[in-house]
């Protein structure tokens, strides 16, 4: 467990350094922090909800479950940002997440759409983009995103797509990183008049990069917790 002072002066920290980049965009500019749990403890999970935070990441079903089962007297939004395994989708429809960040193709998209249809009810989520073309990432290509992204608001029903999602260049070389954030908001900005809202980009060691290139949901983990558990 964590010292709650401990987590008090990272999140701290976190929310400046998301305050001073948007700032720099402009003051309209509202980025949202998602906080990521799967390296630390339930625990301080909720410390950082008695410190004010909301919105929790999870990028594994099973963890997602069990933690939301163990904190349902908590009012926090979560979000699954991990790949999704067919043999998981009924799991992860009936945890109901706010947010689900990474369909990554237009197969997984008709599966899930298929299974809500069944339990009639629907999902928000965003469409992952592989935007470095890296074999070892989720996420559909940059060149076929608007595409994938229209035809699943046409053909799944049950999904509201409400925009992108993708993690940036796995490089310390800054201009490829910025040149990924950048190919997936040039993508986004395409597509809000297909009613893209959220451009999910950033995370730990590039969120300040990220906001600078128009993401407006940032996903943090290890700035908070340390990268061991
Ligand atoms: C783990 C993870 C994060 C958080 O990564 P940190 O570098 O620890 O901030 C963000 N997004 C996804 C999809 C992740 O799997």
């Amino acid at each position: 467990m964590i010292d709650k002072e401990i987590l008090r002066r990272n999140l701290d920290e976190v929310i400046w350094g998301i305050e001073e980049a948007r700032l720099r965009v402009s003051e309209h500019h509202i980025v949202k922090l998602v906080t990521v749990g799967k390296y630390t403890d339930i625990e301080n999970i909720e410390t950082l909800y008695s410190l004010g935070q909301r919105a929790f990441g999870e990028n594994q079903v099973q963890q997602l479950e069990s933690r939301v089962d163990k904190l349902e007297a908590l009012p926090l939004e979560w979000h699954f940002i991990g790949t999704l395994q067919k043999n998981k989708i009924n799991k992860l429809i009936d945890i109901k997440p706010s947010l689900m960040q990474s369909i990554d193709s237009l197969e997984l998209a008709m599966a899930l759409d298929k299974k809500l249809s069944a339990k009639d009810t629907t999902m928000s989520c965003l469409l992952q983009i592989n935007s470095a073309n890296e074999d070892t990432k989720s996420g559909v290509q940059p060149q076929e995103a608007v595409d994938i992204y229209q035809e699943i608001v046409e053909r799944c029903p049950n999904i509201h797509l409400k925009g992108l999602m993708s993690i940036g260049a796995y490089t310390d070389d800054r201009s490829v990183v910025k040149d990924s954030f950048e190919t997936t908001h040039k993508i986004y900005e395409s597509l809000q008049k297909d009613g893209a809202t959220i451009c999910s980009m950033g995370m730990s060691g590039d969120y300040e990069l990220a906001i600078a290139c128009g993401s407006n949901l940032v996903r943090v983990g290890s700035a908070l917790f340390g990268q061991s558990k």
